[in-house]
């Protein structure tokens, strides 16, 4: 349940409300917005519903949630969430787009592709060192190498890094070069991990599983969440479905869905979703027109010679022209939209 307190509400009302759930052995989660301010009610009993709320002076109303996923709902925290890495900010209609190669091989590779993804407009800069291979006899990533390379590139380009994590064994080594943790499809719920991540300060990019809902992906993010931390940017990469064309299925009606349902941001990767070149830039141009807060694409100088992904991996002109054209791109405002809708109303 939530606990929207009346606007104009102070400190000591808000104090009153909050010790008082917990003395009823619940915890809380208040959201100080800039016109109101919600108390969000964690581990409740059906008994805290009943308790006669109307006589708490700042407290406007009493909402029942019923979305199992608390922390990261909206209803929770109506403001979007920005996560910030290094002064680079997404969420709350900061855009950003992260690129790079699938796994790191080279360091010259990785330079290159770093310098041509900032100069086209990247804020930030993927590459996996530890990869998750369907196969295990394929490239399973450079590791602690690779990491080191990521290292240099945020050194010569500025860029910060986002690396992904397959184990909480790796997790004190990522930490060491990661600024964004990446929980690839595959481990999304890995609920260990994901608790373990969410004791720790690094901003955690969580891509949707391979044959996940929305609705579980946000209680993975919940998992991060319920550990303390705050920032996670949802992913979307697609769903296995009965469509083998490509890759993956991407459902676009997820960026507003996800968005609606959560305050956090939520990125698009195209090139997972699609797992072909040729389509990766037209479902990366749609998923920022339906709003998505971001984009994390797969690039490669020589994508015959990359190990692993080459076949979705954009050139780096590609990727040059892409960013071009989504400059000139009005993208949807579903928050617009909201104000138009009510306001009719
Ligand atoms: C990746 O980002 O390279 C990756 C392995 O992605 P996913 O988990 O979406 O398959
Ligand atoms: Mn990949």
């Amino acid at each position: 349940m939530i606990i929207v307190m009346k606007t104009g509400v102070t400190t000591e009302q808000i104090e009153e409300v909050v010790s008082f759930v917990k003395s009823l052995g619940a915890q809380t989660h208040v959201d100080r917005g800039e016109v109101q301010t919600v108390i969000g009610i964690i581990g409740e009993k059906a008994e805290i519903l009943r308790k006669p709320w109307g006589s708490f002076t700042g407290v406007e109303k009493v909402l029942e949630v019923s979305d199992p996923f608390k922390l990261a709902s909206r209803k929770f925290h109506p403001t979007d969430t920005v996560v910030e890495i290094e002064g680079v900010k997404i969420g709350g209609g900061n855009r950003c787009v992260i690129a790079g190669p699938c796994s790191i091989d080279t360091e010259e590779n990785a330079m290159l592709i770093a310098k041509s993804v900032k100069a086209a407009g990247a804020q930030m800069f993927r590459g996996g060192a530890f990869k998750p291979r369907t196969s295990p006899y394929t490239f399973q990533g450079s590791g602690e190498t690779g990491l080191k390379i990521l290292e240099n590139v945020k050194k010569e380009t500025g860029l910060p890094i986002v690396t992904e994590v397959m184990s909480i064994d790796q997790i004190d080594l990522i930490s060491r070069y990661a600024d964004v943790i990446q929980v690839g499809a595959r481990n999304m719920q890995n609920f260990n991990l994901l608790k373990e991540l969410g004791r720790r300060k690094i901003p955690v990019l969580l891509k949707n599983g391979i044959a996940s809902t929305a609705k579980e992906h946000l209680m993975s993010a919940e998992y991060v969440m319920s550990e303390g931390l705050k920032d996670v940017i949802i992913c979307l990469r697609g769903v296995r479905s009965y469509e083998t064309a490509m890759r993956n299925s991407l459902d676009v009606a997820l960026i507003p869905y996800l968005q609606h349902l959560s305050h956090l941001p939520v990125v698009v990767d195209s090139s997972h979703s699609t797992g072909l070149r040729s389509y990766v830039s037209p479902v990366a141009y749609a998923g920022m027109a339906a709003g998505a807060d971001g984009l994390i694409l797969e690039v490669h100088p020589n994508p015959k010679e990359a190990l692993s992904d080459g076949e979705q991996a954009l050139l780096p002109r590609d990727f040059e022209y892409l960013m071009q054209r989504l400059e000139n791109l009005t993208a949807w405002d579903q928050k617009e939209w909201n104000k138009i809708e009510k306001s009719k109303k």
